[in-house]
């Protein structure tokens, strides 16, 4: 399910934006209830409940196996802080982890008729951001990645779609794979040897998950990649664009900062992962 658009609804019962993850679907209608804080369904009971720094992690089934993929998810937080100045999250987020894809499928149909289904999702309602997920073999990719959406939230009041999805695909992956062995780089460089490259500004457009298909994010996450590994005043661009945004300064477009930071960033791009060594 790599790759797929990650597409962004408004809910259809409370007319919230919530933002939904590239990974799987489809949709289905029933009622939602709930009864308590936790959503609360007839098929799913939540019997394992565990804090992990910002993220209150509630399962239908025991988490004692996933104790080192929390602990890598607390770890993240402080590496968003250290690589881009987010300061630790500001709300707690609530991250639902269903046994298998049958309950996942119930609870979401049960919570979110309307919306396409989603091997993973990030929501955010009123300012409260959940994350819902199953048990699998890419979980860790799926968690990672949902909850960069979650902790970039959690401080900034916006965050361009295109920058939200090219950083949530960059830190999905180990952090010791993070730089070099991501699955983007081979189909990346396949694109960068014919001359096929999406600059910023087209990133930009895109106002929609369903304008994002799978280049756009390799794209984004390339812009991404650049600008934590490449030139030092990139990177300085990236952190002042996001604190601008924390701060509620006009931030303007990411494009045109670094433009200014660096001359030819399209063609230092390519440069960047010609010469790009693990
Ligand atoms: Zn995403």
């Amino acid at each position: 399910m790599r790759n797929e658009p990650h597409l962004q609804f408004r809910n259809p019962q409370s007319e919230l934006p919530i933002r939904l993850s590239r990974r799987a679907f489809l949709a289905s209608g029933a009622a939602f209830w709930a009864t308590s804080a936790l959503p609360c369904y007839a098929a799913a009971t939540w019997i394992d409940h565990r804090s992990y720094g910002p993220f209150r992690c509630h399962a239908t089934f025991p988490m004692g196996d996933l104790t080192p993929l929390f602990q890598e998810l607390s770890a993240l937080e402080a590496e968003l802080q250290r690589t881009l100045a987010v300061p630790p999250a500001q709300q707690l987020v609530d991250v639902y982890l269903l046994e298998n894809e049958r309950e996942h499928r119930e609870l979401l149909e049960q919570l979110y008729p309307r919306v396409p289904y989603r091997r993973a999702l990030y929501v955010q309602r009123a300012g409260k951001g959940s994350v819902y997920a199953y048990r699998h073999s890419e979980l860790a990719i799926d968690l990672r990645h949902e909850c960069t959406h979650a902790l970039l939230h959690t401080n900034l009041p916006m965050v361009p779609l295109w920058l939200d999805e090219g950083l949530a695909e960059y830190f999905e992956m180990p952090a010791p794979e993070r730089a070099s062995e991501h699955p983007h780089f081979s189909k990346l460089r396949w694109n960068l040897r014919f001359g096929m490259v999406r600059n910023i500004n087209s990133l930009e457009g895109c106002r929609d998950l369903t304008e994002m298909g799978s280049a756009e994010y390799r794209f984004a996450w390339a812009w991404v990649h650049f600008m934590l590994h490449g030139p030092l005043p990139a990177h300085r661009a990236l952190v002042q664009f996001l604190g601008d945004i924390r701060h509620g300064n006009p931030p303007g477009q990411l494009s045109e900062r670094l433009a200014r930071a660096v001359p030819n960033a399209e063609r230092q791009m390519v440069q960047h992962f010609k010469q790009w060594r693990r």
